[in-house]
């Protein structure tokens, strides 16, 4: 038996209740049990229906969590398996950088290049044996800083890194840099210069001062990269005034 809002809702969609046959008729199939009386207007049928709840949209690819950065362990994990940008499709392998974790000088360059992508350690090829000799002359060993790039991946064909690319990366670098806290910055030429300073300076007028990491209290030296020393001889120069400005802020805190 129906309760009467039941009944009123039987109703209220068009469907007559079926009330049963005389004692003789045998009992009636499910289908017979009920009988469109007339077509319900759309006013009933919206206030009958339930609403059907909006279905989110099921992204196709489902979106990878966002990469952990809390510790050095997990930031060059983080790197090994980053995929965010095209570079990761195409490079031999990334390249997070070396030397300390805990290292007072961090040199920020460009990118791999060809050599820094087959061996995955970051200046290895003839620039980066330059940049040993520099560091050697202010008595810093490879082990003693910390030497990265702005993208973890070589550009194709030594390209410069696209902006999306550099913004893909950007969270490893800043972690590095938030987990290592250097005393100083040496950005190595225009790419890291523009990058890090948010400028778009020519690095000629870059290097005439030290600058501020943005959002920090970090300073950052800006000297030639070591590729474009080795093309230009004659900056060389400049190039050893860099340092000895760099040793000069090791040597005194402020
Ligand atoms: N140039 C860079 O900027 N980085 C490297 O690792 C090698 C060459």
């Amino acid at each position: 038996m129906l309760s009467p809002r039941q009944q009123h809702c039987l109703k209220g969609i068009g469907i007559r209740q079926w009330l049963g046959r005389p004692a003789s008729s045998t009992a009636p199939e499910a289908a017979d049990a009920i009988e469109i009386i007339e077509a319900p207007s759309k006013e009933i049928i919206q206030q009958a229906m339930p609403a059907v709840p909006d279905v989110p949209a099921v992204p196709d690819v489902p979106a990878a969590p966002p990469p952990k950065l809390d510790t050095w362990d997990n930031i060059i994990d983080s790197i090994n398996h980053c995929e965010a940008c095209e570079l990761s499709q195409n490079c031999t392998q990334k390249v997070p950088g070396v030397g300390s974790a805990q290292a007072e000088v961090m040199i920020i360059g460009e990118g791999p290049g060809h050599e820094e992508d087959l061996k995955g350690e970051p200046f290895v090829g003839r620039s980066g044996q330059l940049l040993d000799k520099m560091l050697l002359a202010i008595g810093l060993s490879r082990s003693q800083v910390f030497i990265t790039n702005i993208v973890k991946c070589r550009p194709p064909n030594n390209r410069d890194p696209h902006a999306n690319e550099v913004k893909a990366c950007q969270p490893f670098l800043q972690a590095q840099i938030k987990q290592i806290a250097p005393r100083v910055i040496l950005s190595a030429g225009r790419i890291s210069a523009h990058h890090l300073l948010n400028s778009t300076s020519p690095v000629g007028k870059l290097l005439d001062q030290i600058h501020q990491l943005p959002d920090s209290n970090i300073p950052v030296k800006v000297t030639y990269h070591p590729a474009y020393l080795l093309r230009n001889p004659s900056a060389k120069s400049i190039a050893w005034r860099d340092m000895k400005i760099l040793h000069q802020m090791l040597r005194n805190p402020e």
